[in-house]
């Protein structure tokens, strides 16, 4: 028979903790070690649980065969967001041990580190529970509040083949990224790996404008068409021609001095002043280097006239 070691405990928590708040999962990892030193052997059994995942754990009991587990439905359960875990106890042998005292001891434990425990809780005991929310309440959660810098670890197992809200981890994150670069809003936080509602709203949109199902599910044809239209941006254009742009005039050569510092400090293009006429009260312009296709050069255009307010012309160079 296999002996339970620490390095069993942890390589088989280590797993769970996927897709945890940075924060919780060093935690976890923690209290594993603690209560093993304290001779208690546990493991991290359960840590996020995506929305679907929720939602079948909730069948259980109910539509489906088995005993109910939870009262919570896909968004009801602070593990949906990553800021929850489950333990289990384990005898020298690996066996899990599901009676005793011992859930109650780690549980102390797990308070030292400042976590919330489920043995705590007045209407519903889930003593192999743990949470940790900065304070944030499940309905600020639900709403899309997160805690400041909330790095999450590694990927998320995607064994639904698809994200939709809820889900949070690496490949959250690099669908936002790509969302972000096809100029599609994900909200304030930005690429943070969470499939929040801003997230949520960014599928919808860009399903809209390509004619699919608009339901904020990344299922394959939402993938497959998110990853087409992110490879065109990285595309060299088929149009070969330069283009610049020239602005408008600005009134004197102070104005025009700031508004080649932020052109520099924002896009680091290459810029050349543009004086029109030789008389005593010459207008200014800025003109750019090159653009390599009128598209690119549309685009730089349409941005300037955009965030800065200016008349913006594309000329070909
Ligand atoms: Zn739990």
């Amino acid at each position: 028979m296999a002996k339970t070691t620490l390095k069993y405990l942890k390589e088989r928590s280590e797993k769970k903790v996927v897709g945890l708040h940075q924060t919780i999962a060093s935690k976890a990892l923690q209290l594993v070690e603690m209560a093993y030193n304290k001779g208690y052997y546990i493991a991290i059994t359960q840590g996020l649980r995506t929305f679907p995942e929720q939602d079948a754990l909730y069948a259980q009991g109910r539509t489906k065969p088995g005993k109910v587990v939870t009262n919570a439905k896909g968004g009801q359960s602070i593990h949906n967001y990553g800021f929850a875990f489950d333990f289990a106890v384990f005898d020298e042998n690996q066996n899990p041990v599901w009676t005793g005292n011992t859930y109650n001891k780690v549980g102390a434990l797990g308070k030292q580190l400042g976590l919330e425990w489920g043995g705590d809780w007045k209407n519903f005991k889930d003593l192999p529970h743990f949470e940790y929310t900065f304070a944030l309440t499940l309905k600020q959660l639900q709403a899309g509040k997160r805690p400041p810098g909330s790095a999450v670890i590694g990927t998320v197992p995607n064994s639904n083949n698809y994200l939709d809200k809820g889900d949070q981890g690496t490949l959250v994150k690099g669908l936002q990224g790509k969302l972000q670069a096809l100029e599609f809003n994900i909200g304030s936080t930005g690429i943070d790996g969470f499939f929040g509602a801003a997230t949520e709203k960014a599928v919808k949109e860009f399903q809209k404008k390509h004619g699919l199902k608009v339901d904020g599910i990344v299922g394959t044809a939402t993938q497959s068409k998110i990853d087409a239209e992110y490879k065109k941006l990285s595309e060299k254009p088929t149009d070969k021609t330069k283009w610049r742009l020239v602005t408008g005039t600005f009134q004197n050569a102070e104005q025009l001095a700031n508004a080649i510092k932020r052109l520099k400090k924002d896009h680091g293009w290459l810029t050349y002043e543009k004086a029109e006429s030789l008389d005593p009260n010459p207008t200014y312009r800025i003109m750019t280097g090159f653009f390599i296709g009128k598209d690119v050069a549309e685009k730089a255009a349409a941005e300037l006239r955009k965030d800065y307010g200016w008349t913006v012309y594309v000329k070909e160079a």
